[in-house]
Parts: C-alpha cells; sequence; structure tokens
C-alpha cells in the first residue's frame, strides 16, 4: 500500500499531555469518541533507553471464558489474558508512528543535556 499519509502537526487524534523533557504524555484517542477506548501513552528516557508505557482500560477475553473460567486460570496460572482495541484513521495512525519516533528522539536528547 503506497504511503499517503503524512504526519501531521497538530496531529489528528494525538493530544500532548505534559512535557516533562525526558518524559512526554499524550492521549490517543479512539475513533468511537468513547473516553474508555482512549491509551495513555508514557514516553520516558532513562538510564536503560526509552520506556513507552501504554495504560488503558483493558477487557477480559469475556466471549471465550465465563467468571468462573477467569477466576480458575488465574488461580492456576497466575495470569488472565486481556485485551484493548482503538480504531484510528489512517492519518492518526501515522500522526501515531510519527509521535512515538520524534517523542523517543526528544526525551533522549533532553536526558544527553542534562
Ligand atoms: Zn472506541
Amino acid at each position: 500500500m503506497k504511503n499517503n499519509f503524512q504526519p501531521q502537526l497538530p496531529a489528528e487524534g494525538i493530544l500532548i499531555n505534559h512535557d516533562y523533557g525526558n518524559t512526554k504524555t499524550y492521549t490517543v484517542v479512539c475513533e468511537c469518541s468513547s473516553p474508555d477506548c482512549s491509551h495513555t501513552v508514557w514516553i520516558e528516557a532513562d538510564a536503560s533507553g526509552v520506556t513507552v508505557t501504554t495504560y488503558t482500560k483493558q477487557k477480559t477475553k469475556f466471549w471465550s471464558l465465563n467468571r468462573f473460567q477467569i477466576i480458575w486460570t488465574l488461580l492456576t496460572k497466575g495470569w488472565v489474558e486481556y485485551e484493548a482495541s482503538i480504531i484510528m484513521t489512517a492519518q492518526q495512525s501515522a500522526n501515531y508512528a510519527n509521535v512515538l519516533q520524534s517523542a523517543s528522539c526528544d526525551v533522549v536528547e533532553f536526558r544527553k543535556q542534562t
């Protein structure tokens, strides 16, 4: 597929929340406009490199497991599968990719200078 989507500034669907220099935080909104789907993304530079952390409301795979099976999986295996989806336009996904790239460079540069 030909890439016709150049990243925009300001960027559709990507909101900057905070810029702390070595950390930048963004909200990535869902096309369905429900705040329940939006992702909060932290991009931080530290000694080990860049850490990208995504916060979102996740839902268990309720269609494949009932509540007892979820509890049983947690008891016997120690983990439960969750999933989160977000709907983006092609333009927004280009913006998201660009924000990950440019913010990672920015936080690393900031850390080098301090
Ligand atoms: Zn949504």
